[in-house]
């Protein structure tokens, strides 16, 4: 067993953190309190090769493993979700269907792009009334001739309505299938299509700084050459994405509760009580004990489920053991973070308050925890 990361990966790890401190962490705050997603900031992530990460360099990625992708989401993650949820988005969910599903001409026409940073994509699955019952989709695609028309709606889509938003891999139903269930199909609709609609969602309590949409399609027409691979293969393209994405997820909830234990061990050490560092009592050590053994344990879990994938071994139990693992385990860091803060964790001058906020999501986005230990009884034959 090689518990070593690469030179490479190594590498990107450093070089990754240094960006995420000189750039983002900057402006991380401020971005937050006004609810700003940042093109200029995706842009220089895009300009350092951080989108299209694990797609061949033919069609403009990095041509890198998928490890190498999940440590540069974690160490942003250990300075600001929102920018590590535009780019785990932006990989996993908008570029990942086009590079694994996509024909050549879809592939040459978009990925060029999207791993320049220089435009998004989203993905299309969840509505209104299909949440975690995600087959529940009520949005329809009808062929008529050459040319398929879209009618419904999306929520909740990452990445869909930015400046920069060129468009999104969206899930229809396309007809019954044999055994009466609705046939689900996948199509690449771009941004400025007549009838297609993107309204900016705000208000939200967490990732302020990613853009979040709600997405309509009225009667929008695409050509039959905008299809994402075979009709009636949409719904195990969006299982097989989310597996991918699920890893990204993990590394923001490994990220995240290293950046909140980074924060809360270096104030334990520095705030005095009773004469001496907090970090001296027990109940303060302890909480940071425990910080430490389930981050090692955490990131052995996401790292491992990694490997699977870039072995080409199944990983999906793992990669919904990962998600569920590192997101709880956020959720517990930063509960300890905040307490370790005392009254200051609760400010906004305290970054922990902005780490409490952002774990909630990771409970909840690409399959909530409950989904997760759905999925993994199934795998362990319950
Ligand atoms: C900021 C943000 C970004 C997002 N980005 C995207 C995106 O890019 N693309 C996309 O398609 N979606 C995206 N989502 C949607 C996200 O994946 C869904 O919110 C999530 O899947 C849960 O669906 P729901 O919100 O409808 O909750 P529901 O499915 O209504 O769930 C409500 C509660 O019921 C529980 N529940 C539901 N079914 C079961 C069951 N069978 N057994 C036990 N408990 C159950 C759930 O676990 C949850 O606790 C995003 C969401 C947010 C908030």
């Amino acid at each position: 067993m090689d518990f070593d990361l690469t030179k490479e990966q190594e590498m990107i790890k450093k070089e990754v953190r240094k960006f995420a401190l000189k750039e983002i962490a900057p402006v991380a705050r401020e971005l937050d309190e006004k609810e700003e997603f940042s093109v200029e900031l995706t842009r220089k992530m895009g300009e350092i090769g951080l989108f299209g990460m694990f797609v061949s360099e033919k069609y403009g990625g990095q041509g890198l493993d998928y490890l190498s992708y999940i440590i540069a989401v974690e160490e942003l993650a250990k300075v600001d979700a929102s920018q590590a949820a535009t780019i785990a988005a932006g990989n996993s969910l908008g570029i990942g269907p086009i590079y694994y599903f996509g024909t050549e001409e879809q592939k040459n026409k978009y990925l060029p792009k999207l791993c320049s940073g220089e435009g998004l994509w989203g993905f299309g699955l969840t509505e209104p009334e299909a949440g975690s019952d995600a087959g529940g989709t009520k949005t329809t695609a009808v062929k008529d001739g050459n040319e398929w028309v879209i009618n419904g709606s999306k929520i909740f889509i990452t990445n869909g309505s930015s400046p920069i938003s060129m468009g999104v891999t969206v899930q229809t139903v396309t007809g019954t299938r044999e055994d009466g269930r609705p046939e689900y199909t996948c199509f690449l609709v771009e941004h400025g299509t007549k009838g297609f609609t993107a309204k900016t969602i705000h208000g939200k309590m967490m990732w302020r700084a990613s853009n979040t949409a709600e997405l309509y399609f009225d009667n929008v027409r695409v050509p039959e050459e905008n299809m994402l691979g075979k009709r009636g293969d949409g719904f195990k393209q969006m299982l097989m994405t989310l597996d991918g994405g699920r890893l990204s997820i993990g590394a923001m909830g490994l990220g995240g509760a290293e950046g909140a234990y980074e924060r809360a061990l270096k104030y334990a050490k520095q705030r005095v009580q009773f004469g001496q560092p907090i970090s001296k009592f027990q109940a303060i050590a302890f909480k940071l004990a425990d910080c430490a053994t389930e981050i090692e344990c955490a990131r052995n879990l996401l790292y491992k489920a990694c490997w699977l994938r870039d072995h080409n071994r199944p990983f999906a139990k793992y990669a919904a053991m990962a998600k569920l693992y590192c997101s709880e385990l956020m959720g517990r860091v930063v509960d300890r973070a905040v307490q370790i803060h005392g009254g200051y964790g609760l400010m906004k001058e305290y970054d922990v308050e902005r780490f409490y906020r952002d774990q909630k999501i990771l409970d909840i986005g690409e399959g909530t925890s409950e989904v997760q230990r759905i999925v993994i009884s199934r795998h362990i034959g319950c």
